[in-house]
């Protein structure tokens, strides 16, 4: 199938609005346009591809695209912010089942024994990341919905296991080369989807947004390796940026909570066995000291530096705008206020950095946790909102922890701290939370929203 130039230029076009769709979704203040240009860019790429000569739309490609578009758009609408990972999981695993069913498709139409010798390596690659992809991916959206543990589980021989399978792998993928046959070509997507299961698996709780942002790479590679099947340039490309931007993202987040990419990668490669507390929620230990709406309000009246660290409660609550409320209060009384985000808040990259934006908090007061640190011990009073893990100094103090290692917010070190949560239950990683018994933490018990729309209140009436 030859393409006409006008339609490599259109694809090349395609191609370089994703590269800068990309570019302009790595900044908040330009991601509104990274995501235009990522629309515009699908059209181009939908349309040039349907014009291609040899390639008339069939009825059914236009009922998958309708079909399709129409389900995208309501999930898209039904879908609230908290779940978005789990949808995203899910989507990791329709690239990879389509990856799979593409590459047998080929395999059918060219019969037992057809094609070259490069062409079965292609459809063997396709096939043996998408279905690695497709099942590690519904696996990691049940243990994102909490339909399934997120205790990782780790085999005796794992690494044996992994071995042996990546070792039978190969030896299908040579057979299949070698002959064309089907056989081979089913055991190795078998042992593929397994593999993508263990994988998965082993992965704790709180590692889980290293280990969805690793599947996004892998869709991207199963993507990269269709589009050398189906000779699809476009599709090389697109697949290629997916992938390498997926592990760029995975390394980036890796070396934020101080894992290995290669326990991820291999999945709990040089993990400790797990400790008694992971994953399962924790009994409370220890008595708390309570604050109400009113006397937060005036702790915050009498101090000068405000640090608001919100988390997944947070958003579950849809308080930010509340919260800005609150930060425009203190700010206008002369108050240094900021806001303390720490890299995996929430349920996705970026969760807090989104809904800060979208209640319109000013960027230059939303800083990182490396930047923020550090001034911690001088701030009068940190306001913990609907956040756990991250603030929990066992993570510094426990090396038993699940949490062991990773880097938190060091809320602790503060003047006062105030945490914002229903109850005394755990957070994400299933660990109780020491913060909340120290002695300059008080608890303020509510759900978020509500809780700061009633110190709002306090503060104006008291203007
Ligand atoms: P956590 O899940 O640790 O804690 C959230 C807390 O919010 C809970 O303890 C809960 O306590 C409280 N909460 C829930 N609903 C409300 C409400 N309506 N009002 C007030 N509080 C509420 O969240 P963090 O943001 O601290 O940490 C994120 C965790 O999620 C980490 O372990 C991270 O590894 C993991 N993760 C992150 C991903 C990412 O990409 N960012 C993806 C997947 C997992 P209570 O019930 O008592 O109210």
């Amino acid at each position: 199938m030859t393409e006409l130039p006008i339609i490599t230029f259109a694809l090349l076009i395609a191609a370089v609005l994703f590269i800068l769709s990309l570019r302009g979704l790595s900044n908040q203040e330009s991601a509104r346009r990274g995501n235009v240009f990522g629309m515009v860019g699908m059209a181009i790429a939908i349309g040039a591809t349907l014009t291609i000569p040899g390639l008339s739309p069939h009825p059914l490609v236009i009922a998958a695209i309708v079909g399709g578009g129409a389900l995208g758009g309501v999930l898209a609408a039904r879908v609230g912010m908290t779940q978005m990972p789990e949808l995203v999981a899910l989507l990791h695993s329709f690239v990879g089942l389509a990856a799979v069913l593409v590459g047998f498709s080929v395999q059918l139409h060219a019969g037992p024994g057809g094609g070259h010798a490069i062409e079965h390596v292609e459809v063997f690659v396709d096939v043996l990341i998408g279905a690695l992809t497709c099942t590690g991916s519904i696996l990691a959206f049940l243990k994102l919905r909490g339909s399934v543990s997120g205790k990782p589980m780790l085999l005796p021989a794992r690494h044996l296991f992994n071995l042996s399978m990546l070792l039978g792998s190969v030896a299908m993928g040579y057979l299949y080369v070698d002959s064309g046959a089907l056989w081979p070509l089913l055991v190795g997507s078998a042992i593929a989807c397994v593999l993508g299961v263990h994988l998965v698996a082993a992965i704790g709780g709180a590692d889980m947004p290293v280990v969805v942002s690793m599947l996004n790479s892998y869709s991207g590679w199963t993507a990269a390796a269709a589009g050398f099947m189906l000779k699809n340039n476009l599709l090389i490309v697109t697949g290629a940026l997916v992938g390498s931007s997926g592990a760029i993202l995975s390394y980036i987040m890796c070396k934020a909570m101080n894992r290995s990419i290669w326990n991820v990668i291999f999945g709990g490669f040089g993990a400790d066995p797990p400790k008694a507390a992971a994953g399962a929620p924790a009994a409370p230990q220890g008595e708390v000291q309570e604050i109400d709406n009113a006397g937060l309000a005036t702790t915050l009246l009498e101090s000068a530096s405000v640090v608001i660290v919100p988390g997944y409660g947070m958003a579950v609550s849809r308080a930010q705008h509340a919260v800005r409320e609150l930060c425009e209060l203190l700010r206008a009384k002369g108050k240094l206020v900021r806001f303390a985000i720490h890299p995996v808040a929430g349920r996705l990259p970026g969760h807090m950095n989104v809904l800060m934006a979208e209640a319109n908090v000013p960027y230059d007061i939303v800083l990182e946790m490396d930047e923020i640190n550090d001034d911690l011990p001088a701030t009068d009073v940190v306001i913990v909102i609907g956040a756990n893990d991250i603030v929990n100094p066992a993570a510094e103090d426990d090396p038993t922890s699940p949490i062991a290692g990773m880097p938190v917010l060091q809320v602790w070190k503060s003047k006062l701290v105030v945490v914002n949560k229903r109850s005394r239950a755990a957070g994400y990683a299933g660990i109780d939370n020491p913060l909340f018994y120290k002695p300059n933490t008080k608890m303020l018990f509510g759900d978020a929203k509500g809780a700061i729309e009633k110190v709002v209140t306090e503060l104006r009436a008291r203007a």
